[in-house]
């Protein structure tokens, strides 16, 4: 069990982040954030590349977020990861930000420079990687529907997906809005005709809209990036009865046991990983941005095949 820090533990800096041995240099900053495993898999990599540092998870509430990101400049830290709610909040306490990031409007990754916070996405091509490790394909090829597009992995996905110049992307969001305003910035990208003929390849469609299982029919890949399944009580995000055996199933979500979405996919016969790949990919990118160094992927695998 990773212990968790807060806000107050950052004020108390020297003591709590400092002093410790190793010192707390980087961290994950989430609410919530006692899930997450990029503690034990960041910490096997520092311990592997001989890098007398430690990783923690921190507790830290959206209203605590911009304290929290300036006391870890102050305090020396090497680096950040952000989850859930920060994503997308984060991009405007930076000090800078890559275009990739600027136009993803999301960041997941902090690397303090000379006493500036620089933000970055890795969640984009982390996922990339993991679809390809996972189902042995590459997301240029395939047709993708995306729920939870409006959120920060979801938008990173979304952009990934449009660089990558996917077959198809449906972009489906509860709160529409979201979902229509990310088709329109990405319209550009699906511009050009692919295999698929007239059908149109970027579109937005409401949650639990009655064209799910006909759109499904047109889908090779199914990413749930909602926070969906966080929680033990959450159902599944599609209905049992829409999974057809012909479709990949990725959910972000990592957990021991099967997500409710996964059990679904294994029921109807269609193929299904959890985010644990994405997390491996995503980190080791994170890893390179902080150290300049390559991530030492084995030994990250093997924490996080421990768990
Ligand atoms: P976020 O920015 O808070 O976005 C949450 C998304 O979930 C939004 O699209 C939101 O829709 C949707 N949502 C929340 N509750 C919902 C509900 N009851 N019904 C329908 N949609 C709902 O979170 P995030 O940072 O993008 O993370 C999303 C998930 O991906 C989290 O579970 C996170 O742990 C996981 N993740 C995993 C990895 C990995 O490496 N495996 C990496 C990144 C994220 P609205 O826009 O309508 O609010």
């Amino acid at each position: 069990m990773n212990t968790i820090y807060t806000l107050a533990d950052l004020r108390d800096g020297k003591k709590k982040t400092r002093d410790i041995s190793p010192p707390i240099r980087l961290g994950v900053l989430g609410d919530p954030v006692a899930h997450s495993f990029s503690p034990p898999m960041q910490n096997a990599a520092l311990q592997e590349c001989g890098l007398d540092l430690q990783y923690a998870a921190f507790q830290i509430t959206p209203d605590e977020l911009p304290e929290a990101l300036r006391l870890m400049c102050e305090l020396d830290f090497v680096g950040l990861n952000l989850t859930v709610p920060h994503k997308i909040a984060a991009l405007a306490f930076v000090d800078e930000a890559d275009e990739r990031a600027r136009r993803i409007g999301a960041i997941n990754t902090i690397v303090f420079q000379d006493g500036k916070s620089l933000g970055r996405d890795t969640d984009g091509p982390g996922f990339e990687r993991a679809i390809r490790e996972e189902f042995s394909v590459d997301l240029s090829d395939l047709r993708v529907l995306l729920l939870g597009a409006g959120g920060g992995a979801g938008r990173a996905i979304a952009y990934q997906g449009a660089l990558e110049n996917c077959e198809r992307l449906v972009l489906v969001n509860r709160t529409f809005d979201k979902a229509q305003a990310l088709a329109r910035e990405l319209a550009g990208y699906f511009s050009g005709p692919r295999v698929l003929g007239p059908e149109a390849r970027l579109e937005a469609i409401p949650w639990n809209d009655p064209s799910l299982r006909r759109q499904l029919g047109r889908t090779d890949l199914v990413v749930n990036a909602t926070t969906i399944g966080l929680q033990q009580s959450d159902a599944s995000p599609l209905a049992h009865g829409l999974i057809a055996p012909h479709l990949m199933v990725y959910d972000l979500l990592y957990k021991k046991t099967p997500t409710r979405l996964l059990a679904a996919a294994a029921e109807a016969g269609a193929r299904g990983a959890n985010g644990l790949t994405m997390l491996l990919h995503q980190g080791a990118l994170a890893f390179e941005l902080w150290f300049d160094r390559p991530a030492p992927l084995a030994a990250m695998r093997r924490a996080l095949d421990g768990k």
